[in-house]
């Protein structure tokens, strides 16, 4: 059967089984114009995601919030919650970004003044580029160490939750630091303030996330539930999407160079890169044209399916041409290393103008 949009797998399935997360494909359907990365399964699963749908629909509040850890440089991968939330900006959601400096502090060791300075250069220089617009109303960043709110609302909240808790979600033990183990308290708080009375009250909130952080969401849906004679909150929905693979064929990280295209890369650079991936290739050309290459296993795809191509009929050709061993790899890559040229080309120009804009974004001066 042909299936363009399935790509380098990792065991999905598995997460949706095991912890009863639904297929976000029975959603795509009930949408006016889903994100091509919706349309596309690359997100794959969702929690309660049917009322941001009815949210949508009748034109109702609902929230979306989605964190960035301060603690590196951004790869393309990371692109793809930025390209959600500048959809979900479209459909009238409130955004809230919380830079989760706290959590870079005591998780990672990154001072305060370090974590302000990479949050303005790499990440909101970045959202900016790629289309979010901060000076709207309805777009909240802000530093989890200068939102009082936030802090509060997780020291209230954090009083129904035990070290046991903490310890089977997160792997605690007696040597975790304190601040280490209140962190994911705060980002509890990130995800449920948007429904305190200060910010309109009780609303369905969608929090897109890799199948990793899903521990999170649960003990968040867990949380909002013990405090919803309080609060009234509503179980924040969920989506998850699939990580982007690396150059070198595992998985892509800021922290490994060569596996990754950095959004600071410039046009050359990524092209180069490109050039380099791993590809889902036979051993020569003669085996290529007789059994076809497979996509499902090639890093060029990906690119091409997550990033490259908003055509649908164009990513089906390949993709076609790809299994029927009429496209062969090295035509392939210079068509994927092309466009990602001509991506940062116009990336590298949006990076330089937002660089100015990001300064002045955060409110607030460092603490530290
Ligand atoms: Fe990948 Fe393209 Fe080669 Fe197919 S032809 S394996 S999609 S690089």
């Amino acid at each position: 059967m042909i299936d363009p949009w399935s790509t380098v797998s990792l065991d999905y399935e598995k997460y949706i089984e095991q912890f009863g997360i639904k297929l976000f494909k029975e959603m795509v359907g009930e949408l006016e114009d889903p994100h091509w990365l919706m349309r596309r399964g690359i997100i794959f699963g969702h929690r309660d995601f049917g009322r941001i749908v009815k949210a949508i629909r009748e034109k109702k509040d609902f929230a979306v919030v989605t964190g960035m850890m301060p603690s590196g440089k951004m790869h393309i991968g990371h692109k793809m919650v930025v390209d959600q939330l500048v959809w979900y900006d479209k459909h009238g959601a409130d955004i809230h970004i919380p830079i989760a400096d706290l959590e870079s502090y005591s998780a990672r060791g990154i001072d305060f003044d370090q974590s302000r300075q990479l949050a303005i250069e790499e990440y909101i220089t970045n959202y900016i580029a790629l289309g979010l617009d901060f000076k709207k109303d309805n777009v909240n960043v802000y530093l989890q160490s200068k939102n009082i709110v936030v802090e509060d609302l997780a020291y209230l909240l954090a009083k129904r939750v035990n070290f046991n808790e903490m310890k089977a979600i997160y792997g605690f033990n007696g040597s975790t630091n304190i601040a280490h183990m209140y962190a994911p308290l705060i980002q509890v708080a990130d995800i449920l303030h948007p429904q305190l009375e200060k910010y309109g009250g009780p609303k369905p909130t969608v929090v897109p996330v890799g199948p990793d952080q899903d521990p999170h969401i649960r003990l968040t849906r867990d949380i909002a539930d013990r405090f919803k004679n309080q609060f009234n909150f509503v179980a924040p929905s969920s989506t998850y999407h699939r990580f982007i693979t690396g150059l070198t064929g595992g998985k892509m990280s800021s922290s490994q160079p060569k596996t990754a295209i950095f959004l600071s890369d410039s046009p050359e650079e990524a092209e180069k890169k490109v050039k380099t991936a791993k590809t889902g290739g036979r051993e020569s050309l003669q085996e290529q044209k007789e059994l076809g290459g497979v996509p499902e296993q090639c890093v060029i795809y990906e690119m091409l399916l997550y990033h490259l191509m908003d055509s649908d009929e164009k990513l089906t050709e390949i993709y076609t041409n790809c299994k029927n061993g009429t496209l062969m790899c090295g035509e392939c890559k210079n068509i994927t290393a092309e466009l990602m040229k001509k991506f940062f080309e116009d990336f590298s120009k949006k990076r330089e103008k937002a660089k100015k804009l990001a300064e002045n974004i955060l409110d607030g001066e460092s603490t530290w």
